[in-house]
């Protein structure tokens, strides 16, 4: 009698513990779901919708069984859940780090997830949804065998996720999901075996729950356990590759299922295909539009930069970097084409008077328009004006002979003067500068800083001799 009883209460009670397992996964996936930050929020809200899933599936399977008395050898709504359950799990193990995302692509992987559910629903019930034909659901053998191979699948797919080295957060997720599918995946296989040949319902039924006991227990586990990645790390190229490829999860489980639905439904399985296809030919299309975008941003963040490594922040002109670089250049150039080459170099008489009567500022400003007025002083495009140090600036004039070059520090001069700015000092009232020019002819021997020695000495002259002055150095013989 008391065995009777147990006998009729069996399936109510191994049914309640069946779903109570993964409702209790259900529950704490969302749980972690909100959470998380809202970077790694959306792998866990999927994972909570395949835990909906296949919670909805047991609750329609008991629904089928105990109330609609069903057959359990054949496939039903329930076995839809379960399939289903796999897209948003896909979905989120196929789904991108979130540094990475792109919203278009999202809506893409959008569209491919619909259309699997779509798919599924014909390879179970071998009709399209709200066909006014009744369903005709595969056995439960072939059935059981898709399961276990979409399990492996998903297992397989986490897996290789998971060697990606996803990073952070990411990281902690894909190890609980991994743990899970491959408990899972195990789990259901020997369930699965078993239940092929049974149609009653055991205490064994229980170890179907044991996967996702322990996925609500892997998502209780505290964030401070979670392994920490340098975000910097470089990857191991086998882990880019499986990172970047992992996108192609879903158009691969697409094509799968097109292909295998095309000898019974064969549109439904061409459509499936060619939207695989269709996805997969936008996203590289859109991939390859972005790679260009990117790669013609990162050539002009690259000039903007050599630009700023070679330009004095202050008053615009070349730096010393840059002086230095083409004086070597122009006295290869000068040995090569055997011409001359003139060097100028410039300093501001009293500079330090003006700054300590005006201010550092006012010094800054004065430095920033002596040097355009120097650099407009320059008349051939070949010639450079660079910042040298301080309140020193150096011309490089290559091809230009001794009187060339005088006419250009007397033009220097002059374009000084007419800036009208004050600076009470013994040379006068507004502030000049002092010029020592260097000439070199048929360069043969020696090295650039020859040619800056002696313009050195010649401005050293005309600081010695005065200020607001210019002397000529004489090339070594
Ligand atoms: P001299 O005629 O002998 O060249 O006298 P000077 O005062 O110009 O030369 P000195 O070497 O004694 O002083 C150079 C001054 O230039 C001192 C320094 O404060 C000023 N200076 C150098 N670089 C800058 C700068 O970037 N901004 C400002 N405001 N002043 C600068
Ligand atoms: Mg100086
Ligand atoms: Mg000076």
């Amino acid at each position: 009698m008391c065995f009777a009883i147990f006998q009729t209460w069996l399936p109510f009670a191994t049914y309640l513990f069946l779903l109570l397992a993964p409702v209790l996964a259900f529950a704490t996936c969302c749980w972690r779901a909100a959470t998380e930050d809202r970077s790694s929020r959306s792998p866990w809200i999927l994972l909570s919708i395949g835990m909906f899933l296949w919670s909805t599936g047991i609750f329609l399977s008991s629904w089928e069984e105990i109330l609609q008395h069903l057959p359990t050898s054949i496939a039903w709504f329930s076995d839809f859940c379960f399939f289903l359950y796999g897209v948003p799990v896909l979905f989120a193990i196929s789904s991108v780090a979130a540094e990475q995302r792109i919203a278009f692509f999202v809506w893409l992987d959008g569209v491919q997830a619909v259309l699997t559910g779509y798919l599924t629903y014909v390879a179970i019930f071998s009709v399209t949804p709200f066909a006014d034909v009744s369903p005709q659901p595969v056995s439960a053998t072939v059935l059981l065998l898709t399961y276990n191979v979409e399990n492996l699948l998903l297992a397989g797919a986490a897996t290789l996720r998971l060697l990606g080295q996803p990073r952070g957060k990411d990281r902690g997720f894909y190890l609980r999901l991994c743990i899970f599918l491959w408990v899972y995946c195990v789990m259901a296989w020997i369930y699965n075996a078993w239940a092929a040949t049974s149609d009653t319902h055991e205490v064994f039924d229980v170890m179907v729950d044991l996967p996702f006991l322990l996925l609500a227990i892997l998502c209780l586990t505290p964030a401070s356990s979670e392994p920490r990645v340098e975000s910097s790390a470089r990857k191991h190229p086998l882990a880019q590759f499986i990172e970047v490829g992992s996108p192609i999860f879903y158009t691969v489980a697409l094509v799968s299922l097109g292909i295998s639905l095309v000898p019974q439904h064969f549109y439904v399985g061409a459509s499936g295909i060619a939207v695989a296809i269709v996805v997969y030919a936008t996203r590289s299309t859109a991939l390859q539009g972005r790679y260009f975008r990117t790669q013609q941003a990162l050539h002009e963040a690259r000039d903007r930069l050599e630009k700023m490594t070679l330009t004095d922040a202050l008053t615009g002109v070349a730096n010393r970097r840059c002086f230095d670089q083409s004086l070597v250049l122009e006295w290869n150039r000068a040995i090569r084409h055997r011409h001359s080459l003139a060097l100028l170099l410039i300093d501001i008489d009293h500079f330090k008077r003006l700054n300590d009567r005006y201010g550092h500022l006012v010094g800054d400003k004065c430095l920033a328009e002596i040097a355009s007025a120097l650099q407009d002083s320059l008349p051939r495009s070949g010639d450079l004006l660079a910042r040298y140090g301080g309140e020193e600036f150096g011309a490089i004039l290559p091809a230009t002979d001794e009187n060339g070059a005088r006419s250009v520090a007397v033009k220097m001069q002059a374009a000084v003067r007419t800036l009208n700015i004050s600076n009470e000092s013994p040379t006068g009232e507004l502030v000049t500068i002092s010029i020592g020019v260097a000439v070199f002819d048929s360069l043969q021997t020696g090295d650039p800083a020859d040619i800056v020695k002696v313009a050195d000495r010649a401005l050293y002259n005309a600081k010695e001799h005065g200020r607001n002055r210019i002397e000529s150095g004489i090339q070594p013989a």
